[in-house]
């Protein structure tokens, strides 16, 4: 199974922002779509960062009150993992423990096609597991 499979489930649109938006905005879009982190994608739509809650947490306590005045290419992390669609689901576990992040942006080629959570991962093998359960249920009562 690949992240294609999670991406399916999903929209594949990804909440992104401009590296001028400052924080204060950034703060309005996390809050606006229920989410913890935003790609920042240049003018020609390529990734040039990711900026997630922890970012802002992180420069509060160093900076204080300036961060808030600060731009999303000043706080974001820049050296971006990306997986692609044919990323496995283990796979994409082991690239989010092994980082310390929870989000992973997809891309095909050139391409931004998704994003995935570390909650999208646990929500989809949860669900996966149930249709196990499902049919291991039903291949037992058949053979009763
Ligand atoms: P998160 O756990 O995703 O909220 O992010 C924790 C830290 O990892 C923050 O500094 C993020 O900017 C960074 N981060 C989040 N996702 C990625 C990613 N896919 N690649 C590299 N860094 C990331």
């Amino acid at each position: 199974m690949n992240i294609a499979s999670i991406l399916k489930e999903k929209s594949r649109d990804v909440v992104y922002v401009a590296p001028t938006m400052r924080v204060t905005e950034i703060t309005g879009v996390l809050a606006r779509h229920d989410i913890g982190a935003v790609l920042v994608l240049d003018s020609m739509l390529q990734v040039m960062g990711i900026v997630s809650e922890r970012d802002i947490a992180r420069c509060l306590a160093a900076r204080g009150e300036a961060t808030l005045g600060m731009t999303a290419a000043q706080i974001m992390t820049s050296d971006v993992v990306m997986a692609t669609p044919a990323t496995t689901i283990e796979e994409a576990l082991e690239m989010m423990s092994q980082g310390r992040f929870r989000h992973l942006p997809v891309v095909d080629g050139h391409e931004l096609c998704g994003l995935v959570s570390i909650g999208d991962v646990v929500k989809w093998r949860i669900s996966q597991q149930a249709l196990e359960v499902d049919s291991l249920r039903a291949y037992v009562q058949r053979a009763d």
